[in-house]
């Protein structure tokens, strides 16, 4: 085994970590942390310490670690066929019994899964797939995709153009000019307005009714969005907003992705956040929950609507010039066969509710109070807290001076408890394993009150 010396040596020399900072890291001023091994809500560094992950990774060990019955999955899948592709009509059972398997867990009115490794690669699908729907129908102005501030859809040219945080877009020419952004749903941070919440709902979609008569309807293709908004800060949106963005893009001719790569599977306590505010996309993206990260995998579900057109493009122009070497991985397949499964057995999507919801209430009565706590907020397994300078007239603390990271730092120096310092705004987010049981919520709760009461 490598001494820890050595390894710190290599990693420094050797390893480009996305999203962090490189030069604190080349110099050894970054924390290393070298994971070895994990269990249920629980993983273990190198050095033996353990720590409750009450971010599940990146929100994507839905299932827990240590799952044997994914990894059981996983080596009987790489003994028998590690791989084989998916190009004309090339399957595996476990490829096809997935898709089969996802089809029976969507949405009404989708038909077919394409498969793809990251929520990235799946959302860039989704673009290319609404550009080709629009070209066949004869529509080849109707192109720009509208995204909302603080949302995320991935890091890739056109997903990194999606995702509305600026850290994404710096430096890197982007976005691209066929993306164009709108207001995100994100009440708390609009009291600017003086709005009630239904009147911001009617601001929200008086907002999108003017970028669409500015740009013109026949040039928008499509309108992404999580059904929460994750890494933009773990928003809920306010009561009604989906029901009347709907109604607008369905008055304009406009696809509705909902990119469900977070909410997907469960994490709101619904088997799809379109289940739980009543969203009718015309495709979903999934990765994360597909497989609980056992194995990468995504989708893109493409509903009834564009499917027609995708058959009738090919009958027009021969097969469809869009895949990966790795489409539909066998082991990836075979590690979403078993992860869905074990969801299934185990009740997982209700615990994410229940247990998800007493987090939230837990946080609420332990910080709801706080001089310097705006908003404590969630759906399912999902958690916020919110810190501000002044709570009355919602001032935010100077980006030097952030609560968030210095609570997250506390949390695991004290407690050892992750929670994540979301990229913008001020605000500690958590978005544990659905198997999280009440007494691990309560030490993640009173955890959390210890590290706020040594920050502030
Ligand atoms: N979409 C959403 C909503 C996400 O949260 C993410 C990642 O966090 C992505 C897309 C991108 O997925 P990936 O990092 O697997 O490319």
């Amino acid at each position: 085994m490598l001494k820890n010396d050595q390894l710190d040596q290599w990693d420094r020399d050797n390893f480009f970590h996305p999203s962090t900072h490189l030069a604190q890291h080349a110099r050894g001023e970054a924390a290393n942390r070298v994971i070895k091994t994990a269990s249920g809500v629980f993983i273990e560094d190198r050095d033996g310490t353990k720590l409750l992950d009450a971010f599940a990774g990146l929100y994507c060990v839905n299932v827990g670690y240590g799952r044997q019955e994914i990894a059981e999955a996983i080596a009987d899948q790489a003994r028998e066929l590690a791989y084989y592709h998916a190009y004309v009509g090339h399957g595996t059972e476990a490829s096809i019994t997935l898709s089969k398997m996802i089809l029976d867990r969507a949405p009404k009115g989708m038909s077919k899964v394409y498969f793809g490794l990251g929520g990235s690669d799946a959302n860039e699908t989704n673009v290319k797939l609404i550009w080709y729907y629009n070209n066949i129908l004869g529509r080849p102005e109707k192109k720009k995709i509208i995204s909302r501030w603080r949302g995320y859809h991935g890091s890739g040219l056109v997903t990194g153009s999606l995702t509305g945080l600026e850290l994404f877009h710096k430096k890197f020419d982007l976005p691209v000019e066929q993306v164009i952004h709108t207001e995100a749903p994100y009440y708390y941070r609009r009291k600017d307005l003086g709005q009630s919440e239904a009147e911001f709902v009617a601001h929200c979609v008086a907002e999108l009714e003017a970028l669409i008569a500015r740009e013109g309807a026949d040039t928008i293709a499509a309108f992404i969005g999580e059904p929460v908004l994750g890494t933009g800060g773990i928003v809920p949106p306010p009561s009604g907003y989906w029901e009347a963005i709907q109604a607008v893009l369905e008055k304009h001719d406009i696809l509705l992705v909902a990119d469900e790569v977070v909410t997907g599977f469960g994490r709101l306590g619904t088997m799809f956040g379109s289940d739980h505010y009543g969203m009718r996309p015309d495709l979903i993206t999934i990765a994360k929950g597909l497989t609980s990260a056992y194995a990468p995998l995504s989708g893109s579900i493409v509903g009834d609507k564009m499917w027609k057109v995708l058959e009738q493009g090919t009958d027009e122009n021969g097969p469809i010039g869009h895949g990966w070497t790795y489409s539909a991985h066998p082991i990836g397949a075979a590690a979403g066969v078993a992860n869905l499964k074990l969801i299934d057995d185990l009740g997982l999507v209700q615990n994410a509710g229940a247990v998800g919801t007493y987090l939230r209430d837990q946080m609420q009565a332990a910080l709801g109070d706080h001089a310097h706590v705006g908003e404590v907020r969630g759906e399912g397994m999902m958690c916020a807290v919110e810190f501000v300078r002044d709570r009355d007239d919602r001032v935010f603390f100077d980006a030097a001076e952030k609560i968030g990271p210095q609570v997250s730092a506390k949390l695991l120096e004290q407690d050892k408890v992750i929670a994540r310092a979301m990229p913008q705004g001020d605000i500690l987010g958590f978005a544990p394993p659905f198997c999280l049981s009440r007494e691990e919520a309560d030490q993640v709760v009173a955890a959390t009150m210890r590290a706020v009461k040594t920050v502030l």
